[in-house]
């Protein structure tokens, strides 16, 4: 029996696609491989490995020998990759860890799948390859066709992985994938992502860091629409492609902070700090997602209000999750 390899399962999307994925094909064997970074988390998929489900394997895309052994091992004929540094103030403050996991660890993956028949390979990249539009252009969108314009060292590395994947594809022709998605929200993400750490920093009695004149404009895309997308993509993308996925519900971060402390009960003046803007901080992102809607008849199905508040409301009730990986990051750091 083939095997598909989920990578970076312990992550927040990793996470929700893999109990996606096990749920609609349950008789897929999955393997998933994680490094267990400080952003790696059990809890969400510690279920599917307890029950045999899942085969969890505790390990670097950068390992090489690790990666061939698993694809030959369980004949892996489909590869998802989520695995990579995701946060872009730790990309500013120290990069090479991102080109590490992000670049070296997507060449691994495309050097071993060749080697060992891969027939598929997803890459998932981020719309924030395309670099920023400006905000009173809102007729502006980011296609497929789009030139990669990466600012931070987060996006750069994601960019320079795309470019890997096109060539794995336009010289081997390894059936390799790109999709390029928007910022996603929904449980288990990471409480250093925005939705969480305000959340987070408000039931603590902290104030929320906002950056600059928080005018800075992101799209939002509910992690399970996300998700839906890619098995989309997984059962009738074109390989050599490259989709973008949108949540169309453009915010500025303000108008997002505003929906939090609304849902939270909390005022302005007392809950928000104004911080220094962050170097080289992207102004609006927003991709076109017409061509997967066209071609693989994927929309986004998540009510963006109710979606954000059931995300902010699990936030709340979850707190002992959070709380616990806090402490863990601590003791680490
Ligand atoms: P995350 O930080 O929550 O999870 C990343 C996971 O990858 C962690 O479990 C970590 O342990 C693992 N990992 C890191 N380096 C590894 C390595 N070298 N080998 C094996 N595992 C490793 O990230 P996320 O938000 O779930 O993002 C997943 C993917 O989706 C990333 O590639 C990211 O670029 C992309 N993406 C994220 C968003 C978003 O809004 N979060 C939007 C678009 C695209």
């Amino acid at each position: 029996m083939s095997a598909l390899l989920i990578t970076g399962a312990a992550g927040f999307i990793g996470g929700h696609f893999t109990r996606l994925l096990s749920a609609a094909r349950p008789q897929l064997k999955i393997v998933a491989l994680d490094k267990l970074t400080y952003a790696g988390d059990l809890t969400a998929i510690r279920p599917l490995i307890d029950t045999g489900r899942i085969e969890f394997v505790h390990g670097d895309i950068c390992d090489g020998p690790l990666v061939g052994r698993l694809l030959q091992q369980h004949t892996v004929r489909q590869i998802v990759n989520f695995a990579a540094e995701t946060h872009v103030d730790r990309s500013i403050a120290a990069g090479s860890a991102f080109v590490m996991s992000n670049v070296v660890g997507v060449q691994v993956l495309l050097d071993a799948a060749r080697r060992h028949g891969v027939e598929r390979f997803i890459q998932i990249s981020t719309d924030e390859v395309y670099g920023s539009l400006p905000e009173d252009r809102p007729d502006l969108k980011f296609t497929e066709d789009s030139p990669l314009l990466p600012n931070s060292p987060y996006s750069a590395s994601k960019a320079a992985a795309d470019c890997l994947v096109r060539a794995a594809f336009q010289t081997h022709h390894l059936p390799a994938i790109i999709t390029r998605a928007s910022n996603n929200y929904g449980p288990y993400q990471f409480p250093e992502k925005i939705i969480p750490l305000f959340v987070s920093n408000l039931l603590q009695g902290r104030r929320v860091p906002l950056y600059g004149d928080g005018l800075n404009i992101r799209d939002w895309l509910a992690v399970e629409d996300h998700c839906a997308a890619l098995l989309r993509v997984l059962d009738d993308g074109r390989p050599g492609e490259t989709y973008n996925i949108a949540g169309g519900h453009e915010l500025t971060n303000r108008q997002l902070t505003e929906m939090i402390l609304k849902a939270m009960n909390r005022s302005w003046d007392q809950s928000v700090e104004l911080v220094a803007d962050r170097p080289g901080h992207d102004r609006r992102y927003a991709v076109d997602s017409s061509k997967i809607e066209r071609e693989l008849h994927w929309r986004p199905h998540h009510d963006f209000k109710t979606a954000i508040c059931r995300t902010i409301a699990w936030y709340v009730e979850n707190e002992k999750w959070w709380r616990e990986i806090q402490i863990r990051t601590s003791r680490s750091s």
